[in-house]
């Protein structure tokens, strides 16, 4: 059976930095891996006036790295074309027309249209309402559509622009992106869990003490200040990426490892997420800004607030640490604390997973309990797991050590193994939306975040609180400490 796909891919935004970044050489992916070979065609729109051939150099630049050689770029390339267009004029949605149907039939592409909005979410409304009142949705083939984030500044945002959206689009036919749900080992959570009964007999509060998921960049907001200080960390990183993650390791086994069937246990997860009053707010959140740091390793790096386009008395969080609650019977009780920021000790994405100590300890170390056993799923950079498992040290008495099994991925495994937009691109021709996000996750998410967001923005505080190069703020840690608890993963101390 062939694994070729056929579509128009029309992206709005064909000039942009994610394009360049990620959607051209997710595309040569697949090409090289066949899933795109004939009857494909891209159309790359935006204002900027060029012409295909200088398109087809950007793109051919673009998989430079990765093309297998200059003349199956060149074949790839002369696929897309160009179409300068302002999304607000009505007028080039007619020239926008013409030119796919004439690349549809000259590619024999069947109707099946993808529409990947790669630019700023303002305009995705009038996209939509377009795409539609001119009839560049297709009555024969696909029609979808692939949204990036942020979906939305808030609740009440989020709704407006869905409601825009879904008048010209229905529910199954929008990918909501949020390319965590793309990566390798997010996706091996679901085979981790239910591919192993020894775990997920375990997985629930009987054996499991709490959960910690950190999100770490090492690096600042670079260019990105101006865009950032009207997010900052919350909305960035907790209202997708942090709660998909966490709706991932505490949803019920899914009858089926089928959108729908994971999509409903996400959800039915995400509700259970307790709701916190405004005046306990900061019982469960801390938010933290980095300061200026001159140490050694880091050299005289500015602190947020001097960053490009922030402003110099800016209240935005680029750290933001938290304990999430799941009342259901599976998780009562039980901590899923996160943390995520810029300039942090080291860049990494991991998941600890701490299971509860044993009820006495036989061992010679009795006046301590023995350390826990720990789960450990690495994202990125590296991929893998590692189990600490309490062990006898070899030698007289019963004196025992921390073992720890741990497997990561070869780099070049990593590097082979497909990129987040590639394999989230592929879904997407496939008609799987298991690694998109629904509406009712958006929705969900949102209306969490929104509590936290609004008592923040009631109260003024002493930013910066943190040094470029730590683990954020003294509270983070004492978030855990209160509880009994502390972070697993320490970058800072090794
Ligand atoms: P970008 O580099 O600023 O690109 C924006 C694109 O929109 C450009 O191609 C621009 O081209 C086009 N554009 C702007 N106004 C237009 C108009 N009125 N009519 C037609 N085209 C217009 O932004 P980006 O970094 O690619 O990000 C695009 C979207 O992806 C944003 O929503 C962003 O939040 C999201 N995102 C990006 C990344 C990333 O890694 N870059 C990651 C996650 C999410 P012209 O100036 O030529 O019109």
């Amino acid at each position: 059976m062939s694994i070729e796909q056929k579509a128009l891919f029309t992206i709005f935004g064909g000039t942009g930095d994610l394009a360049k970044r990620k959607l051209y050489p997710s595309l040569y992916r697949l090409y090289k891996k066949g899933y795109l070979k004939e009857k494909f065609a891209v159309i790359g729109t935006a204002r900027r006036e060029w012409a295909d051939d200088f398109y087809r150099d950007v793109v051919i630049e673009s998989i430079q790295d990765i093309s297998e050689s200059k003349e199956h770029a060149i074949k790839f390339a002369s696929h897309f074309y160009y179409q300068s267009h302002n999304v607000t004029d009505i007028q080039h949605y007619n020239t926008l027309k013409t030119l796919s149907e004439k690349l549809d039939e000259n590619y024999q592409l069947d109707g099946n249209r993808l529409f990947y909005l790669a630019m700023s979410p303002n305009f995705f409304g009038i996209i939509s309402q377009n795409l539609k009142d001119r009839n560049l949705i297709t009555p024969t083939g696909f029609n979808r559509l692939i949204i990036e984030k942020p979906f939305g500044q808030d609740f009440e945002s989020a709704l407006e622009l869905n409601d825009q959206i879904r008048a010209s689009f229905e529910e199954d036919q929008i990918y909501r992106i949020d390319h965590y749900l793309g990566k390798e080992m997010v996706q091996n959570i679901s085979a981790v869990r239910f591919g192993n009964y020894m775990i997920e007999s375990m997985w629930n509060s009987r054996y499991i003490d709490n959960i910690q998921i950190t999100l770490s960049e090492s690096i600042g907001v670079e260019e990105r200040g101006g865009y950032y200080d009207t997010s900052g960390a919350l909305r960035d990183m907790l209202q997708n990426h942090i709660l998909q993650i966490i709706s991932l390791l505490a949803m019920e086994p899914p009858t089926r490892l089928e959108d729908k069937e994971i999509r409903t246990e996400k959800i039915k997860a995400l509700k259970a997420v307790r709701l916190f009053e405004p005046n306990e707010v900061s019982n469960y959140m801390v938010r933290g800004q980095y300061g200026p740091s001159k140490d050694e390793i880091s050299k005289d790096l500015n602190g947020y607030r001097e960053e490009l386009n922030v402003a110099p008395e800016s209240q935005t969080e680029t750290f933001v640490s938290g304990k999430i609650l799941i009342d259901n019977f599976r998780w009562a009780g039980v901590p899923f604390y996160f943390r995520t920021g810029k300039r942090l000790a080291e860049k990494g994405t991991q998941i600890d997973i701490e299971f509860k100590n044993v009820p006495l300890n036989l061992f010679d170390n009795n006046e301590e309990p023995l350390p826990a056993n720990i789960l450990t799923i690495y994202i990125q950079p590296t991929e893998g797991f590692s189990l600490e498992l309490n062990t006898k040290k070899i030698g007289l008495g019963l004196e025992t050590e921390t073992l720890k099994l741990e497997h990561k991925h070869s780099a070049e495994t990593t590097a082979n193994s497909p990129e987040a937009y590639e394999k989230l691109i592929l879904d997407c021709l496939n008609g799987d939306s298991t690694n998109f996000t629904h509406w009712d996750e958006v929705a969900t998410s949102w209306k969490f975040v929104d509590i936290i967001r609004k008592h923040w923005d009631s109260e003024k505080i002493d930013f910066p609180n943190y040094a470029s190069g730590s683990m954020g703020p003294i509270e983070s840690e004492q978030l855990l400490n209160k509880d009994g608890f502390k972070w697993h993963w320490c970058p800072n101390n090794n």
